[in-house]
């Protein structure tokens, strides 16, 4: 196990940190693209995150949720694997991330400059949002400790499913998605195993106290209605930011929905915009190529 779904997502670049688990990185094109000296993704111009020295990862593939918008694959579910221990994925950080990044520099024929390369080779910060929801690991605050304790900043991305395990991750940034305004659509975009709408409801009161966002991921024609909604549910949830950003349609999400279910820019910020007249939230910033909207808490 699992070697059905990693071979081939180790023909797409995934890097697992065992044969026996689904815990894995994967450098995302941002990291790639600022390795390069090219621009660097949004939470570079929104939260001051370097990309070329951050490693985007997952300690589990699991998931409890198939959303319409997801890339990864849902034909090859991983049905079990022996977790990796947290000193197993840290001690691995820095090999696969260097195996991974030195495929990418022979692409680019040794164009990275040094600087840039030394760099990359010493990440400082772990974006827990590969693929796969990482609350299904049952080590997740000892690993996410593990990086605080060495000196990383990490961003734990999270659907909101277990709000125990969320209520003792202490990440430098945590942040729960909320991709519907109701229970009906979230069922319809989210397709959960099991019934966990409330469940998210708790996780996004969770949020207040610590430095956290929610992530509204958009799809055109099918979660874009009801902001007040959105909106009431993030003045209850006390979070500092929330992202709105568009579906794109990338991956295996292209076998479940149309490109036309991407919203733009402009949708994505006119909706951002609604939501921000009937809550505390208003928009901070923007990256038009991310179609990506950052909101702050103004009081
Ligand atoms: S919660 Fe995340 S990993 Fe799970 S199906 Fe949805 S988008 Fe994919």
């Amino acid at each position: 196990m699992p070697s059905a779904p990693c071979d081939a997502l180790i023909k797409q670049g995934y890097q697992f940190f065992s044969r026996t688990s689904s815990a894995a990185l994967k450098p995302c094109m941002w990291c790639k693209r600022a390795l390069a000296g090219g621009d660097m993704c949004y939470k570079h111009q929104f939260y001051g995150i370097t990309s070329h020295r951050c490693v985007q990862m997952t300690p589990t593939l699991r998931c409890n949720q198939r959303c319409l918008f997801c890339w990864r694959s849902f034909e090859h579910e991983i049905t079990g694997e022996e977790e990796c221990s947290p000193d197993t994925i840290f001690s691995g950080i820095h090999k696969l991330q260097k195996k991974a990044l030195a495929g990418y520099n022979a692409v680019l024929q040794n164009s990275v400059t040094k600087e840039l390369w030394q760099e990359a080779l010493n990440p400082n910060h772990v974006a827990i949002s590969l693929s796969g929801e990482p609350t299904l690991y049952s080590q997740l605050p000892e690993l996410i400790s593990l990086f605080n304790q060495k000196g990383y900043t990490t961003f734990l991305v999270s659907n909101g499913t277990n709000p125990s395990i969320l209520a003792r991750c202490r990440p430098y940034q945590m942040y729960v998605s909320l991709t519907a305004p109701d229970n009906e659509t979230y069922r319809k975009v989210c397709r959960p195993v099991g019934d966990t709408w409330e469940l998210i409801k708790e996780s996004l009161t969770l949020l207040g106290g610590q430095r956290s966002a929610v992530r509204i991921t958009l799809v055109k024609g099918y979660n874009d209605h009801s902001p007040e909604r959105y909106a009431a549910m993030l003045q209850e949830s006390g979070a500092n930011f929330v992202e709105v950003k568009g579906y794109m349609y990338l991956g295996y999400s292209r076998n479940r929905l149309v490109r036309e279910n991407m919203p733009d820019h402009d949708l994505v910020r006119a909706f951002a915009a609604k939501i921000a007249t009937t809550c505390d939230y208003r928009i901070k910033d923007e990256k038009q190529i991310s179609r990506v909207v950052c909101m702050e808490r103004i009081k």
